[in-house]
């Protein structure tokens, strides 16, 4: 592979993931361990700034992990969702949409959000694709389809005319297609928003642990923007949540006819890109100093991306004891893929403890709880949150 999933143009390898693990899975402590990971590699276009990675998830992965990592019942997930709707409110103060269709909807905490007398609602994901996942409310219509493969005339009688995802498009293997098909059948009216991580605040912040298999593609500013010229659209607004896996909202319109498509100038030159992946390195083998020698080493939040922290910490990782979390429903539980014990924070003395921050993505949450349960020491692997 060696072309860009945005503008065709050739790209290059800049960081080698050999042998990086699975994402998201947990396991019950009788269950036996499965250590499979898979190589992997991170790719950059210096024509319009676009990441993407060399092999591309297992669709059954994807859609588990996807499930998995928009589930409302994560705090994080929905203040970020929360803060997505509190954007297009501010955009469009009367939303005045009545067919409103989130592709990747997951559990509809959005949707149900934007419910309305005269609205008709449509969630559309392939977590509904057998039905198991299937949500229980008269008021929004579901279709298990891809977005591309959903035919918007079984549930409309006219385009819809608000169409929106969050957090999907960075899953998908070929947005180009995807969103010429999407634009395809909608009209010529309909408004879109998109919210997907955005790869020049994970440049900017160094978090090169957000790189995983699930996520496919990588879309800076100057990328996205580029995806929506080329299918014939323009960008008119945006906005960035700088805590939430530094997302960009952008809301889009059809500009009528196809214009030539301008040339956007990448951000980044894949140097730039390398000299700041090997601080991170430098920074996770810090972190690993002080992790050293801890004889009461133990972990705070058990994220889904913790197999990813471990994996760039190296050795450091096998001081931890256990990983406290304060998800009930995590309590007692394994990752699929390590050795390492999830136990309830309650009734512990903290005090002789030393607490390493693993769930990186809850950091600004998670150190106001550390702060309260007073630990010996808190080691944070990130220098930004
Ligand atoms: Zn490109």
């Amino acid at each position: 592979m060696s072309s860009c999933n945005i503008c065709g143009e050739n790209i290059a390898k800049v960081i080698d993931l050999p042998q990086l693990p699975f994402t998201g899975e947990f396991r019950k402590p009788n269950e036996p361990i499965d250590k499979s990971c898979r190589d992997q590699a991170f790719y950059y276009c210096e024509s319009c700034g676009h990441g993407q990675l060399e092999n591309s998830a297992r669709p059954e992965d994807v859609y588990k992990d996807t499930y998995l990592f928009r589930s409302a019942e994560s705090k994080t997930s929905r203040s970020g969702c929360d803060f997505f709707i509190n954007f297009l409110r501010l955009f469009f103060p009367k939303m005045s949409f009545n067919r409103i269709v989130e592709f990747g909807c997951n559990d509809c905490y959005a949707l149900k959000k934007l419910k309305g007398a005269e609205v008709k609602l449509l969630g559309v994901d392939l977590i509904f694709a057998d039905k198991k996942n299937y949500i229980d409310d008269s008021e929004i219509m579901i279709a298990g389809k891809s977005i591309e493969n959903t035919d918007f005339s079984l549930y409309f009688n006219e385009s819809p005319d608000f169409v929106f995802s969050r957090h999907t498009m960075e899953h998908i293997l070929s947005p180009r297609t995807v969103i010429e098909k999407l634009f395809s059948m909608t009209s010529e009216d309909t408004i879109f928003a998109f919210e997907f991580p955005c790869l020049d605040i994970l440049l900017k912040n160094g978090r090169f642990d957000q790189i995983f298999h699930q996520h496919v593609n990588y879309y800076s500013e100057a990328s996205f923007l580029k995806l929506m010229e080329d299918a014939g659209a323009e960008v008119i607004g945006s906005c960035k949540n700088w805590t939430l896996w530094g997302a960009l909202i952008v809301i889009v319109r059809k500009k009528g006819k196809k214009t030539g498509s301008r040339k956007y100038n990448a951000l980044r030159s894949i140097n730039d890109i390398a000299i700041k992946y090997a601080l991170f390195q430098k920074q996770m083998e810090i972190c690993g100093t002080f992790m050293n020698g801890s004889e009461a080493l133990y972990g705070f939040g058990a994220a889904q991306m913790l197999p990813v922290l471990k994996y760039h910490l190296g050795e450091s990782f096998s001081n931890l004891k256990w990983i406290f979390d304060d998800d009930p429903a995590k309590a007692g539980l394994k990752y699929k893929n390590l050795d390492l014990k999830i136990c309830s924070p309650d009734k512990i003395d903290f005090s002789k403890k030393d607490i390493l921050l693993t769930a990186l993505d809850s950091s600004r949450m998670l150190m106001c709880r550390l702060a309260s349960l007073n630990p010996r020491r808190i080691i944070n692997p990130l220098n930004v949150m």
